[in-house]
C-alpha cells in the first residue's frame, strides 16, 4: 500500500497528547480560503518551484537544464512500511510523554484505506494515535478509522451550510452528520475552530456553532487564529492566494469569541 506523504514532522507537541509525529498526506476535497497547506489539496503530485521557472513555462524542465535545479516534487510517494519505521523511531518519546502518532493532511480520509492499516500496526504496538479530520467523507471510513484512533480532532468552520460552501467549496451536511454519529460512540473527540477574520467569526456562527456542539456534548474546542504562514506555499505552487484579507484578530476578539463559547458550558480555549 502507498500514499503520496508530504512532510512527516518528528518532535512535534501539538495535534494530540505529548511528543507526536505527524503524518501530512496529500488529497483534499475542500478547498478553504484560508488554506496554509495548500500543496496538500490536490490528490496528483506537483512541483515546489524555488525560482518560478517551472510556471514561466518550462512545463517539462529536462533533468539537466537549470530550471530542473529549482524543482521539487511536492509529496514523496511512499509505502506503508516506510513511514511506519519512520514514525516508530520516536517511540521511546511517545511511551515518555503520552504521545504517539498523528495523521493529518489533506483530508485524511481521502487516504483511509492507508490509515487505518498504519493504525492496525502501530495498535499492535501499542501506540497513541491522533487524526486531524474535516470530516468531509464516507462515514464508513471514519467509523473504521476512528475505532483505530485514541483522539479525533474534527475541524468545524462554519454551521451556515451555504456560507460554509462558499468559503471552502463543499456544503457542510455529510461533515455535520458525521461528527454526529461519531458523537454518540467515540470517547475523545476535540473540536477545532479555524477562527477567520471577516470569513466566520461573527457572534451568530459563534453562538450557532457552540449550540450545536453543546447539544452533541463536544464540550472540548480548540479556537485556532488565522495565520498567513502558507502564503509562501502559494507563491511556490504558481497559485493565487485566494484570501482577500490578511487581518488577524485582536487578542480581545479572540478572548471574546472564549467567553462566548465557554458561556454555552464549553471548554474552549485558545490554540496556536
Ligand atoms: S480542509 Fe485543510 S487542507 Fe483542506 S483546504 Fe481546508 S485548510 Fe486546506
Amino acid at each position: 500500500m502507498r500514499a503520496l506523504v508530504t512532510d512527516i514532522e518528528r518532535g512535534a507537541t501539538f495535534d494530540g497528547p505529548g511528543i507526536r509525529t505527524v503524518v501530512y498526506f496529500k488529497g483534499c476535497p475542500l478547498r478553504c480560503l484560508w488554506c496554509s497547506n495548500p500543496e496538500t489539496q490536490k490528490l496528483e503530485n506537483e512541483f515546489w518551484d524555488y525560482d518560478g521557472s517551472l510556471y514561466k513555462g518550462n512545463k517539462n524542465p529536462c533533468s539537466g537544464c537549470p530550471a530542473a535545479n529549482s524543482l521539487k516534487q511536492v509529496a514523496k510517494d511512499m509505502t506503508l512500511e516506510e513511514v511506519f519505521e519512520i514514525v516508530m523511531k520516536d517511540e521511546n518519546f511517545y511511551r515518555n510523554s503520552g504521545g504517539g502518532v498523528t495523521l493529518s493532511g489533506g483530508e485524511i480520509l481521502v487516504n483511509s484505506g492507508f490509515a487505518i492499516e498504519l493504525f492496525e500496526k502501530l495498535k499492535e504496538e501499542y501506540v497513541n494515535t491522533a487524526i486531524e479530520t474535516t470530516g468531509y467523507g464516507n462515514y464508513k471510513d471514519l467509523e473504521n478509522l476512528a475505532k483505530l484512533t485514541d483522539t479525533v480532532l474534527f475541524d468545524i468552520k462554519y454551521l451556515n451550510s451555504q456560507k460554509h460552501k462558499e468559503y471552502t467549496s463543499v456544503s457542510n451536511e455529510i461533515i455535520l452528520e458525521n461528527l454526529t454519529k461519531l458523537s454518540k460512540w467515540h470517547k475523545k473527540i476535540i473540536m477545532r475552530f479555524p477562527f477567520i477574520k471577516g470569513i466566520n467569526d461573527d457572534e451568530k456562527n459563534i453562538r450557532q456553532t457552540a449550540e450545536f456542539l453543546k447539544k452533541l456534548n463536544l464540550l472540548e474546542v480548540n479556537i485556532l487564529p488565522y495565520h498567513t504562514m502558507g502564503l509562501e506555499k502559494y507563491r511556490k505552487l504558481g497559485r493565487e492566494y485566494p484570501m482577500k484579507t490578511l487581518e488577524k484578530h485582536t487578542q480581545a476578539e479572540l478572548d471574546n469569541a472564549v467567553g462566548i463559547m465557554n458561556s454555552y458550558g464549553l471548554k474552549a480555549k485558545l490554540y496556536g
